[in-house]
């Protein structure tokens, strides 16, 4: 674009420009691409456009104004200032840098503006092209402009080093932004809360931890930040004792330290603490957004109060305007087996016009497949494309194929796996094997388990689970033989983990754990326990145990089940009629299935056990997934 001529700039610009000018204050008053083209050309017209400040008056309404103008059109404007300033400069190169297909232009300007001697860019110059280099361009060209920075003595100001690491932590190369980090002379609190976000991005939690640490002073953010990625790699517990550091040390927090902390409780099905910040949000007056109500919804669904869960969900003043809350609440009915209000609520959302998700679908099928509701799942797995045009992902076929295989349509299931457009993982083939074991089809259950042991050979859940259907139909040799493969694989297999919370405290046990201090107390009321189940009829189910043990050994072994210490210590600790709510990370037995309902019984008391795949409900003897599961 060719500059105006000279000369006329230099007479306009002898004249200094009133800041409110006519057509400035219409500058800012233009609503429309229409008024705006107008106005500029009475700008040109009077000439008043070769006038810098009138110029990024112009050019700053067009990038800043909410309003969606196209970004070339003032990249035409700056184009034609005749000498811009280093503010111009900066405002073109700083609309251009969140943008994914202009990007590029916020490098052109800066190389323009190198190549002119004055005006030197300064330190936001080199934040606005590297926050370019975090998002649409890369670390390669970011490397370059760094040069540049350290060129003109920029290598220690804190801003220029705060987007640096931005930039290489947001590239996947945290080890780079630590090495900024390190250099670094000057830090703000930015800086540290960067460090400790750009490793919570890595899933390093360890380092996230030492730079938290070092941390000369925190706020929401630091901790926020440390909850949120302790909560995402599982470490929940953690998570809970941050989030009750945060509060001794005075910091209120935040919507999102409320929501990742409720993701806590709700992993560690924590009741009481997730009662006591939904007590807190209410208290210190939080407005419910939608994050925070799928949060409570989600908790208290997970923490088994799924009929509290659903009060929430109906009376809390929330707009429920986005898909969350209604997610939160069917998932919610789904993992405990409700399927008609799952389905129920599903419809309401229909009506309100929002538009269900990928995340929606599934708990909807997981519904259906809870509640062995085949002709509704496949009406709704075919509704998802046709109707709501979500193309469903692996996870979904993986759902219709639970679908399909719990009901014993174990060819129509197959027949998924086969026809679906992408590739079958060793998951959704081990649904199918699962499925093949509930209808002790041996036959398809071996033609899938070979199949999965050619992609996998060590897949120790899937050849655990052949094995099982050996033993279970009697198969004794084939059995030992697949569990020797498996022993000299050496994997192990995960280790059953259940865990309790009683008064704020968590206790955690493994299969046969004799670490806790009331161990001795826990074996004495599991042997008394075990012959009060006798006498109410329970005959332990030994299929699943290891062959190499003999029939009491294996008895025995069963009745050391991580649930059933979790249970014996939730039943002498808690006061007769408390709920005792239980969390496994595998799915629970067939045995301690069985022994939970006969312990319900005979103890008189509510079982909740939350298993990896969904709730069991044991009251009176019987289990709300109707043995189901
Ligand atoms: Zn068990
Ligand atoms: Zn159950």
């Amino acid at each position: 674009m060719k500059r105006f001529s000279a000369s006329l700039t230099r007479t306009k610009l002898k004249r200094p420009l009133d800041s409110n000018h006519p057509l400035l204050c219409l500058v800012d008053s233009c609503k429309s691409m229409d008024q705006i083209k107008q106005t500029h050309a009475q700008m040109i017209t009077t000439g008043i456009i070769l006038h810098p400040f009138a110029a990024s008056r112009l050019l700053k309404h067009l990038t800043i104004s909410p309003l969606p103008y196209p970004l070339s059109y003032a990249h035409l404007v700056f184009d034609q200032i005749p000498s811009p300033n280093l503010f111009i400069y900066n405002t073109i190169i700083k609309a251009h840098a969140p943008t994914t297909h202009s990007s590029h232009n916020s490098l052109l300007v800066l190389r323009s503006l190198l190549r002119n001697s004055s005006p030197l860019p300064n330190q936001y110059t080199f934040v606005f092209v590297l926050h370019a280099c975090c998002y649409g361009l890369g670390v390669l060209e970011g490397e370059q402009v760094r040069v540049h920075a350290i060129k003109l003595g920029f290598e220690t100001n804190v801003f220029v080093t705060n987007v640096l690491i931005r930039m290489y932590a947001n590239r996947g190369s945290v080890e780079e932004a630590r090495r900024v980090f390190d250099w670094s002379t000057e830090r703000d609190l930015f800086t540290w809360n960067l460090m400790i976000s750009g490793y919570v991005g890595s899933s390093d939690l360890v380092r996230a931890r030492e730079i938290f640490d070092r941390m000369p002073e925190r706020d929401v953010v630091s901790w926020s930040t440390m909850i949120g990625g302790c909560v995402q790699v599982g470490l929940f517990t953690e998570a809970m004792e941050l989030f009750r550091e945060m509060l001794l040390t005075g910091i209120a927090p935040n919507e999102f330290t409320l929501a990742t902390s409720l993701a806590a409780c709700a992993n560690l099905v924590a009741l009481d603490q997730g009662r006591w910040i939904h007590v807190y949000i209410n208290k210190a007056r939080f407005k419910m957004n939608e994050r925070l109500l799928a949060s409570l919804i989600d908790m208290y669904a997970k923490c088994g109060e799924i009929d509290f869960a659903s009060k929430v969900f109906f009376n809390e003043h929330s707009p429920k305007r986005t898909v969350w809350p209604w997610n939160a609440m069917i998932g919610g009915f789904a993992m405990h087996g409700k399927s008609k209000q799952a389905i129920d609520i599903f419809e309401q959302m229909k009506v309100t016009e929002i538009a269900p998700d990928k995340v929606t679908l599934l708990a909807l099928l997981n519904a259906c497949s809870h509640g062995r509701l085949v002709d509704i799942g496949r009406q709704y797995f075919k509704s998802m494309s046709s109707i709501h045009g979500i193309e469903p992902g692996i996870e979904h076929y993986g759902c219709m194929v639970d679908i399909l295989g719990r009901a014993g349509l174990l060819k129509e299931a197959e027949e998924i796996i086969l026809t679906m457009p992408m590739a079958p993982d060793t998951i959704i083939w081990g649904a199918l094997l699962g499925a093949c074991r509930i209808h002790e089809d041996m036959e398809m259950g071996e033609r899938i388990g070979k199949l999965i042991r050619e992609r996998e050979p060590n897949h120790m859940g899937c050849n655990v689970l052949l094995a099982n259907m050996y033993s279970e139909s009697g198969r004794w040799n084939d059995a030992k033989d697949l569990r020797d493969k498996i022993e000299i694989s050496g994997k192990k297999k995960t280790p059953g983990c259940s865990s309790i919370e009683l008064n704020g405290t968590f206790h955690q046990f493994l299969m046969g754990d004799r670490s806790h201090p009331q161990t001795k107390q826990i074996y004495l009321f599991l042997d008394e326990m075990a012959i009060k189940l006798r006498i109410a009829g329970y005959a332990p189910e030994i299929g699943e145990v290891l062959l190499d043990l003999n029939k009491e050994d294996r008895e025995t072994a069963l009745s050391r089940h991580s649930e059933k210490l979790a249970i014996a210590f939730g039943l002498i600790n808690t006061a007769p009629g408390t709920t005792i709510r239980i969390v496994k990370n595998l799915r629970v037995c067939r045995d301690c299935h069985l022994a939970t309902k006969l312990i319900s019984k005979v103890y008189d008391r509510e079982i909740i056990v939350r298993d990896r795949i969904r709730f069991h409900h044991f009251k009176a003897g019987s289990c709300s997934c109707k043995d189901y599961w």
